[in-house]
């Protein structure tokens, strides 16, 4: 591992020692429909909803009874709701035709779900399965090209890059504290370079020395 890499990783460490998922969940689908419900919503706004929701319904065989609108009813305190609404329970019905009513503990079968991309999927197989996974939001997107952790103006690229530099033990960790990181510090518009750990090593704190 390169140094910078192997420095800008201890400091992230130091700084973000308790980084983690901040969605509410108890079991592996909980967690896979409060990320599906999580794009262009705040994890604050997703906790809410599935307080409420979770209670009525939590597993592929409640979900798949319900119809579009009457998700819809559940979980339009978030953006896209209806699409979403729509792919959960497309999503619940595949689960229970095609994988027994489990949630698949692979990334190849997870994408295989309506409206789960790669993000998602990380995301699951990370946080409920314990597997090492990088999936990249857009925190994490801007931060790692930011910090040159990554080069590339595509997630995929992005995740393929940062797959190769950081050491697989720390896939998840690194997600977590770039999440930590853009929230607190990087941000998208005034990034806080003044008052950045990582100023000292990042190739792009000159761009935002102004901000
Ligand atoms: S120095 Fe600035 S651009 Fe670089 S990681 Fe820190 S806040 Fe982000």
């Amino acid at each position: 591992m390169p140094i910078a890499v192997k420095k800008i990783l201890e400091i992230l460490d130091r700084t973000y020692p308790d980084a983690k998922c901040a969605l509410n969940y108890r079991t592996p689908f909980e967690l896979l429909v409060a990320t599906m419900l999580s794009a262009q919503s705040t994890d604050r706004q997703v906790n809410e909803i599935t307080r409420e929701l979770f209670q009525h319904y939590n597993t592929p065989e409640g979900f798949a009874t319900l119809n579009p609108e009457e998700l819809a009813g559940y979980i339009k305190g978030c953006g896209l709701y209806q699409a979403k609404s729509r792919n959960i329970i497309a999503t619940a019905r595949k689960l229970l035709t095609d994988y027994g009513g489990e949630v698949p503990e692979s990334l190849a079968q997870l994408v295989t779900l309506p409206g789960v991309g790669r993000k998602t999927a990380n995301v699951v197989l990370s946080n409920a399965f314990g597997q090492p996974a990088i999936a990249v939001d857009t925190h994490v997107f801007r931060v790692a090209n930011r910090l040159g952790l990554a080069d590339s103006k595509k997630v995929d690229e992005t995740e393929d890059q940062l797959r190769r530099r950081i050491p697989r033990s720390l896939w998840s960790q690194a997600h977590h504290w770039l999440i930590f990181h853009g929230r607190q510090v990087c941000h998208a518009r005034r990034p806080k370079c003044f008052n950045c750990p990582l100023v000292t090593l990042c190739r792009s704190k000159k761009d935002h020395a102004q901000d």
